[in-house]
């Protein structure tokens, strides 16, 4: 089974503020064309998973707003196959209230915030309250502890390491930690060796190969292959772009003496590891 585990949908006019979209084209040079991600550009890419998380996103900081909604109503469409993870902004006065109304009302599966989106201290008070009701409601939360092309999302409060005391705070928790914390993916793969319930997804790692391929093997000397799943952080990539670079992501190592990643390795964090986790949601 194919489930792509990071995914966006969106209307980049409505939804991405002008700071996101004008730092994407200062840092990437490319076209906004590329950020396109409306249910239906998103359901064309998707028709090869079987299953899809969707992400809302919203930030009071930087004006961005992805609606619950929105992702909820879509959703809606492909119940059996699409799984929605509302994002709620620890700064907004109602973020424990949505949170219960994405989850009870909409029918969301999932929790995913940002602490350098949203300018917030992940060990806060407002972060350890919907932490608390995460927890509680029995649903996994995806963090985007990491950086990003954005000029005044604060660095501060991007390290993975800032998370270990929140794994342990609520050990109950599934905490997902995105792009397995780039660049800091060595904080990020110490976490997921020392908490039992933080995993790490590899979206968008594919576009730096010997980085990702250095990554890996740490990953394999740490043991904790089998805690990383597949994701594209559409539309950033496909999932067909994203399965061929990772299968050939050994050909960096070829006419070297260096070892190889092995392909059942790779084919697991594709098909097999994201099954365990969100097989049943
Ligand atoms: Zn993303």
């Amino acid at each position: 089974m194919l489930i792509d585990c990071h995914t966006h949908v969106w209307d980049v006019d409505k939804h991405l503020g002008q700071e996101m979209i004008s730092d994407f084209s200062r840092v990437w040079g490319g076209s906004i064309e590329s950020l396109k991600a409306t249910p239906e550009v998103h359901e064309k890419a998707m028709s090869k998973v079987d299953k899809a998380i969707v992400l809302a996103f919203k930030s009071l900081f930087l004006k961005i707003n992805v609606p619950n909604e929105y992702v909820a109503e879509y959703v809606d469409k492909f119940p059996d196959k699409l799984i929605g993870f509302c994002c709620i902004d620890p700064n907004q006065p109602d973020a424990t209230a949505e949170l219960k109304k994405c989850i009870q009302d909409l029918h969301m599966k999932g929790l995913k915030i940002s602490p350098i989106y949203q300018n917030f201290d992940p060990n806060s008070d407002r972060a350890y309250k919907l932490f608390e009701l995460a927890q509680e409601l029995e649903i996994p939360v995806l963090i985007h502890q990491a950086t990003t092309f954005i000029r005044r999302a604060p660095l501060k409060y991007a390290y993975p390491s800032l998370l270990d005391d929140v794994a342990t705070n609520f050990s109950d928790l599934k905490i997902i930690l995105a792009h397995l914390g780039h660049p800091w993916e060595d904080e990020a793969i110490v976490l997921v060796r020392k908490h039992p319930n933080v995993w790490a997804d590899i979206s968008t790692l594919t576009s730096r190969p010997f980085r990702l391929y250095h990554k890996l093997m740490t990953c394999m000397e740490y043991r904790i292959t089998d805690k990383l799943l597949f994701g594209t952080d559409f539309p950033f990539s496909t999932p067909e772009k994203t399965i061929s670079d990772l299968l050939k992501l050994n050909k960096i190592v070829r006419r070297t003496s260096l070892p190889k990643i092995p392909v059942n390795i790779i084919k697991n964090i594709i098909y097999e590891n994201p099954v365990k986790l969100f097989g049943k949601l």
